[in-house]
Order: structure tokens, then sequence, then C-alpha cells
């Protein structure tokens, strides 16, 4: 369960990126965020993932305050989520399989451990025949979902997915969709930014933003777990 109340992030210059934002998103949830670029959908996912911090109000998880987390209890928090964030692209200097390794590696996993689960984890999202292959060698869509597959490997319980379909043509985003989509099934809960309204029927919950503020909520679809 994640929780914000009344959370206001304003930036230097006088930038106002959410406004008293209130709102809760229960285990194994698909939630769409919303709204136009600018919104505050980023700074959203970014106070969820501990990257930065409030300026006013609280974020918990689980129970655990994210917005008075230390630097040193940051780690273990990160363990419990799969980011899939702007501008972490892939590193072009290792392959596929050494790119979805890493995040395992950086935990302490043994080489052997981590190869084993990059693999089941590039199997899930259709990859695994492009294990051996460098990242420039893929089309967006598929970079995408070596992206994803790097960011579920160490069994995160919440995936935090900043505008995962941006740039990619029509086939590709619903490829990447349909991706998260099978994580939520298996009790993931899922949270994805995105201004392409063409997924908003995908989701549990579509949380709209605009100019900082939760101007819409609804819920639709089907329920996450049965009643
Ligand atoms: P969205 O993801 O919906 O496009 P963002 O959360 O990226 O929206 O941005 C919300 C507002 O906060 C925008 O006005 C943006 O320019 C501003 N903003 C975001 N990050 C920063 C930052 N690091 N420094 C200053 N302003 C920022
Ligand atoms: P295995 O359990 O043998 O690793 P799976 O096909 O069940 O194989 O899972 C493939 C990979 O997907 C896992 O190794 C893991 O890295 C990743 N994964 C992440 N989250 C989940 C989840 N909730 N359920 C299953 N697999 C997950």
């Amino acid at each position: 369960m994640i929780e914000l109340k009344h959370v206001s992030k304003s930036y230097a210059q006088g930038i106002l990126a959410l406004r008293d934002v209130t709102l809760s998103i229960g285990d194994g949830e698909l939630v769409f965020l919303a709204g136009p670029s600018g919104a505050g959908k980023s700074t959203l996912l970014r106070l969820i993932a501990g990257l930065e911090k409030p300026t006013s109000g609280t974020v918990v998880m689980n129970g655990q305050r994210i917005d008075q987390l230390t630097a040193s209890s940051l780690p273990y928090l990160r363990r419990k989520l799969g980011l899939i964030l702007q501008g972490q692209g892939l590193l072009n200097d290792r392959s596929v399989l050494a790119n979805v390794m890493l995040p395992m590696i950086v935990v302490g996993e043994s080489v052997q451990e981590a190869e084993i689960r990059a693999y089941a984890a590039l199997e899930r999202l259709n990859m695994s025949d492009k294990a051996h292959t460098s990242p420039l060698a893929l089309s967006g869509g598929e970079q995408q979902r070596v992206a994803i597959a790097r960011a579920i490997v160490n069994r995160p319980q919440i995936i935090l997915a900043d505008e995962p379909t941006a740039y990619l043509d029509r086939d590709n985003a619903v490829i990447v969709v349909n991706a998260l989509r099978a994580f939520q099934r298996s009790g993931v809960t899922c949270i994805i930014s995105s201004h392409d309204e063409q997924f908003l029927d995908q989701a549990n919950r579509v949380i709209y933003l605009n100019k900082g503020e939760v101007v819409d909520s609804w819920t639709s679809g089907q329920p996450a777990t049965e009643m």
C-alpha cells in the first residue's frame, strides 16, 4: 500500500510541481498516472521511489515513511522497486544479458545466479533470443522490453514506469503495456505514467494530474482482486 497525504513539491525556481496531492494505491493495482506534459507525473514517481523528498506532506509505503528515509536505508527500499525511468537507458558497452544482470550484481548476487535470473526475466519479456546482442542492435520497443526485464529481475513488489511507451510506435507500445499488465496479474503493483491515453482502459485505476493537482481519479475495468 502506498499513501500520499497532502504532498507538495516545489523546485528552486518557484515551480510548484505537485500541489497538495492525497492518494492511496493498493497492493496489486495497475494505476495509470495520466495528464499532459508538465503535470507532475514524473515528480510523483520520483517521490514514491524515494529519489526526491516532498517539500511538505508524507509518503508512506507499506507503513514506512519514504519521505523520511535516510540515504543509508534507501538501498533497501530500492530492492522492493522496479524502476523504469526516463534517461536511464541501457548501457551500450555490454550485452542485453549483462544489462539485465546488473541490478543483481549490484546487490551482491553471484554471477551464476544473476545469469539464471536475467535469462528468466528476458524470457518473460520474449527477449531471451537477443540476450547476447548489443542494445544498439535492438528496436525501441525491444530496448524498452529489456529495460523492463532489468527492472523486474530482482522480483520487485512494485514497478514504477515513467512514460514507458514514449517514442514507441503503437505495436511496440501495446507489447510494452501488455508486459507490464502480465506482471500486475501475477501480483505486482504497477504505477505507469503516460500522456498516451490509448492505454487508459487497461488500468484498474486512473489518476489524472494537471498542473500538479489530482483533477480526476477513477476506477475502471476488472478489480485487481476478487471480492
Ligand atoms: P510530467 O512528468 O507530468 O511531464 P514533471 O513531473 O516532469 O511532469 O514536471 C512537473 C513540473 O515540475 C514541470 O513544470 C517541470 O518543469 C518541473 N520540474 C520537474 N523536475 C524539475 C527539476 N528537477 N527542477 C525544476 N523544475 C522541475
Ligand atoms: P523463475 O521463477 O524460475 O525465475 P519465472 O518465469 O516465474 O521463472 O519468472 C521469470 C523472472 O521474472 C523471475 O526470475 C524474476 O526475475 C522475474 N519476476 C519479477 N517479478 C516477478 C513475479 N511477480 N512473478 C514472477 N516472476 C517475476
